[in-house]
């Protein structure tokens, strides 16, 4: 019998955040490939759209006006899926049926002015700015009682469901704390409780010494491909040192993290030179008052794209009825983004 090779036979990959597994079969890359390869439209966006409810100057729903913001903007969701006022309820019957009243609210942050520009054409100093308006948002909606999780997330191409493209983003606050936070709440804790360190400084360790699934290294924060990536260009920027959150985050950190998020957006941009698509989204501690030091500040990129700027990953079929399965393994994925050139495609 052949010796064992990830390169060459299916296996599980174990993801020690979440308990969850994911399908590797890297022979399956072999297969001929008889699809499309095509690059999206041209991008003629003006850099002030009038119709655009994010744009400067322009009116939003229920007759709100934005301001002539400079450099980032938030406002309360005119649309919130959660809102503060909800009366307390709770319906439970027999061991089956549960339900309960959440409470929260939600608001939406405007990355720059520009209608027009993305976050891996901006500026560093540029996109510290949005690092900083998170904090000040996870900071006042985390002091709120009924507030227990703040998700910091970002939909990106019209493809993830992104109805507008302005740069901007989305926090959610809850009463709750949602599954995915929940589980890796309970995984980091129960590693933290037997190793009296963060599970992910101990990964990180191991990953900055292979160095083989890295893709962004500087002062304080790594991007890489997990080795458990499940997408097919998943990515995770992580903080070198081990903070609970982003409040945590000194202001040469706050650069650092800023500089990982445009040069890892850079080579997604490149990759199949488009404006990647992309969830985001900041994983960090509960806001419920107390201390975690288990809690490791993370920020998650799922994007969906697989081999060309039209052809989708789709978590379908087995996905939906097993768990999720990949073909190129994570190693692939990242030394396809190390292969690719440093500077962003529209400026070569
Ligand atoms: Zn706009
Ligand atoms: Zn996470």
């Amino acid at each position: 019998m052949e010796q064992f090779e990830f390169t060459e036979h299916s296996h599980r990959r174990y993801n020690p955040l979440t308990g969850d597994w994911v399908l590797v079969s890297p022979h399956r890359t072999k297969r001929p490939w008889q699809g499309k390869v095509e690059k999206s439209g041209q991008d003629n966006r003006p850099l002030h759209d009038p119709s655009c409810y994010l744009c400067p100057g322009n009116e939003r729903a229920g007759g709100f006006t934005n301001p002539d913001y400079t450099d980032v903007f938030a406002f309360q969701n005119d649309y919130s899926a959660l809102v503060p006022d909800i009366p307390d309820g709770k319906y439970e019957k027999k061991d089956i049926f549960r339900a309960e009243s959440e409470r929260g609210f939600c608001k939406v942050i405007c990355f720059s002015p520009r209608h027009n520009i993305t976050i891996p054409e901006m500026e560093v100093p540029e996109i510290k700015k949005i690092v900083e308006l998170w904090c000040t948002e996870y900071n006042a909606m985390g002091a709120l009682d009924y507030i227990n999780h703040v998700q910091i997330f970002e939909n990106k191409g019209d493809i993830m469901g992104c109805s507008n493209p302005h740069p901007h983003g989305q926090i959610w606050g809850q009463y709750s704390i949602p599954v995915e936070p929940a589980k890796e709440s309970k995984m980091q804790l129960d590693y933290f409780s037997k190793n009296g360190r963060t599970l992910l400084s101990d990964y990180l360790e191991e990953e900055l010494e292979l160095k083989e699934r890295v893709l962004v290294e500087n002062d304080h924060f790594v991007a890489l491909v997990p080795f458990w990536a499940t997408w097919p260009f998943e990515a995770m920027i992580l903080s070198k040192r081990p903070v609970q959150n982003i409040l945590q985050l000194s202001e040469e950190e706050k650069e650092s993290m800023a500089d990982a998020y445009k040069k890892l957006t850079v080579m997604y941009d490149n990759l199949f030179e488009v404006s990647f698509p992309y969830s985001a989204g900041i994983h960090q501690a509960p806001t419920d008052g107390q201390d975690h030091p288990e809690w490791h500040l993370h920020m998650h990129f799922y994007p969906p794209l697989l081999r060309s700027a039209t052809v989708k990953k789709f978590m379908v079929g087995y996905e939906m009825m097993a768990n999720p399965q990949r073909d190129i393994t994570a190693e692939q994925a990242a030394q396809r983004l190390n292969a690719l050139p440093k500077n962003h495609y529209k400026q070569n």
